[in-house]
């Protein structure tokens, strides 16, 4: 079959003929490959960020963020069959550690990442585990929720942790109304009622967000912390959602948020400088996010299948992986681009 492999880092990545995947253990899916979305992870794999800590032996195939029919199952195999449209969570998990058993599986102490430390879906099949595939509604093509797999799931477990506090009448902030940030504020909006107020640098990112659902819209220009602090009657927001984390962006949210406030980090870049006389006095927490866990990716997908969380792509064939990457690192790119092979 063909797949899209790294072969070395700061070099392009090759098309090559490789043997299809079968299934060996006996929870082993295979899934044809409907749609694989080209992350920013895949650019800094091939800068060499992640080679030590993935520890992967090259050649490999990358991709991460895969959805599409399942092909091939191992005989213990039974929640899905043969033909099944399915998305795939990016992690394979062993069930039978402690993390695993609380629905955490995110903390699997022996997880595997396909795309990151084993071979991927930038390629004609893939192989993963029943523990990681998730059955889609009819409405749904693997191709337009793919991304939703890694990026998608992301912006999904943490908005749904910050809803969980959220009652009607709190107001949250939401910081970047990007890839993410788009798709965490459907999230919001599906999961609360509270007050949205989003907050970008970009003008067209705060149209986007009042679009889909934003109840405020603030062009951070300067006066951005002060126009939040108006709309929550001097106080600040119980929750702040930040998907940047970088460029004075923690700085600046720690502002807007109110005593006992919620503060998610999401994005990341900077380091957070908070007095910690400041954050006994307030009682505000500081909570961290990563990637959504396999129940958070069947929630998203519920959502998905009602129309209420919509993503964007631009699909390209598996041959034009080069245009995918370019176009990605050109910032031509509206929403996620995704390889159909
Ligand atoms: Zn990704
Ligand atoms: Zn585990």
């Amino acid at each position: 079959m063909k797949a899209i492999q790294v072969v070395g880092y700061h070099e392009k990545l090759r098309q090559a003929e490789v043997p299809m995947p079968e299934p060996t253990g006996p929870y082993d899916v295979v899934v044809k490959i409907g749609g694989a979305g080209v992350c920013r992870t895949d650019v800094h794999i091939l800068e060499g960020q992640w080679a030590e800590k993935s520890g992967v032996t090259l050649p490999y195939t990358i991709g991460h963020e895969n959805a599409g029919w399942v092909h091939a199952v191992g005989s213990a195999v039974t929640n899905v069959a043969e033909g099944d449209k399915v998305i795939v969570h990016p992690l394979v998990t062993c069930g039978l550690c402690r993390a695993c058993r609380s629905g955490d599986d995110v903390h699997c102490g022996q997880s595997l990442f396909p795309g990151i430390d084993t071979h991927g879906g930038y390629a004609e099949y893939l192989k993963t585990s029943a523990r990681s595939v998730v059955r889609l509604d009819d409405s749904l093509e693997p191709a337009d929720v793919a991304a939703l797999a890694d990026a998608g799931l992301t912006a999904y477990h943490a908005a749904a942790k910050a809803a969980g506090r959220l009652r009607p009448g709190d107001r949250c902030v939401v910081i970047g109304a990007g890839g993410l940030g788009h798709i965490g504020i459907q999230v919001l909006k599906a999961l609360t009622a509270a007050e949205l107020i989003v907050v970008d640098r970009n003008p067209d990112a705060v149209t986007l967000a009042v679009s889909i659902g934003a109840d405020h819209g603030v062009v951070a220009d300067g006066t951005h912390v002060s126009r939040v602090l108006e709309l929550t009657g001097g106080n600040g927001a119980e929750v702040v959602v930040d998907f940047v984390g970088e460029g004075g962006a923690t700085a600046e949210g720690v502002r807007m948020l109110r005593r006992a406030g919620d503060y998610h980090v999401v994005g990341y870049g900077e380091n957070i400088d908070v007095p910690t006389i400041d954050i006994i006095s307030t009682e505000i927490n500081f909570i961290g996010n990563l990637v959504g866990s396999y129940n958070d990716l069947c929630e998203l997908m519920v959502l998905a299948a009602q129309g209420k969380v919509r993503l964007h792509t631009s699909k390209y064939p598996l041959e034009r992986f080069q245009d995918a990457i370019d176009d990605l690192e050109a910032g031509r790119i509206r929403g996620r681009a995704v390889l159909t092979p």
